[in-house]
């Protein structure tokens, strides 16, 4: 299918790995032009080369930190006007609802819920002027259903999904779309990690942690960055212009609700 936003210009968030680079490879594959941004610049640089060599498009590089006011200043530098922009910054670490300070919720309400919400005020307004936009937030299930040892996560995403929620239906009407993708369990460096506390927790191995997660997941398997970065390329494409602050599960199945 093509997606018809070949030309356009993207910025796509903490993307020289897992889901964000997904993203990026699908955009990249529809002719989209590409800002990618993450803290460790060799691996940056490495995901841009590769993108570049695969789909010839043009790809800009920016290594910052895009949960500081400054990191998110150098990427609207280099690309004050995208026409797509896909939000996107580590998760929160896991731990239990006694263990968190005022310090910690500041931290995960930056980079999974003011971070979001600071980019898409600075770039909006232009795809406005412009009669067309795309954003797509990649958020988590745990928005839907909580994940226990994931609070400090359940609660900023939880803030930038009522922000959306209301946005979203104000500027619809300027052909701007802007939309959540929920992952559930996908085959990432995230994954490792999680599942690397549940190691260490239950004394298993990192194959039965696996095994174990997949068995609730009615696919019973991860997912992959690719299938995630196809639906969010779809979501930014030209036949999603009627899909309007929705929230939209790529989770196996994961989360069990009718609705
Ligand atoms: P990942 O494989 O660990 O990749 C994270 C990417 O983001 C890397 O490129 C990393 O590069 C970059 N990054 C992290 N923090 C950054 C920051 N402050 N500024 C700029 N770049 C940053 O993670 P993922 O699995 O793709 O997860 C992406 C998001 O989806 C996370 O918020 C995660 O919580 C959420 N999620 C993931 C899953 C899953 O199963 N994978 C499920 C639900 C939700 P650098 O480290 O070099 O900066």
């Amino acid at each position: 299918m093509d997606l018809g936003i070949r030309g356009k210009k993207a910025i796509v968030c903490a993307s020289s790995k897992g889901l964000g680079r997904g993203c990026a490879e699908a955009l990249a594959a529809a002719g989209v032009d590409l800002v990618l941004n993450a803290r460790t610049a060799s691996t940056l640089e490495e995901t841009a080369e590769a993108i570049r060599a695969a789909h010839g498009v043009e790809v800009k590089t920016v290594a910052c930190d895009i949960t500081t006011e400054e990191g998110r200043a150098e990427v609207l530098d280099v690309l004050p006007d995208p026409d797509i922009l896909v939000n996107n910054a580590g998760g929160p670490p896991p731990g239990l609802w006694s263990d968190w300070d005022i310090a910690d919720f500041e931290a995960a309400l930056h980079a999974n819920m003011l971070t979001p919400i600071m980019l898409m005020k600075h770039t909006l307004p232009k795809m406005i002027d412009k009669g067309w936009g795309r954003v797509v937030n990649i958020t988590s299930q745990s928005v839907k259903a909580p994940i226990p040892v994931l609070g400090l996560s359940n609660s900023a995403r939880a803030g930038l999904t009522g922000y959306v929620a209301g946005t979203a239906r104000q500027v619809a009407e300027h052909g701007v779309n802007i939309n959540n993708l929920l992952p559930g369990i996908h085959a990432t460096d995230r994954a490792v990690a999680l599942d690397g506390g549940v190691v260490e927790k239950e004394g298993i191995t990192m194959e039965e942690a696996k095994r174990r997660r997949e068995a609730t997941i009615p696919a019973r398997r991860y997912g992959t960055s690719e299938e995630f970065g196809a639906v969010c390329a779809f979501l930014c494409s030209q036949h999603a212009g009627f899909i309007v602050g929705q929230n939209i599960l790529h989770d196996g199945g994961g989360v069990n609700a009718t609705l």
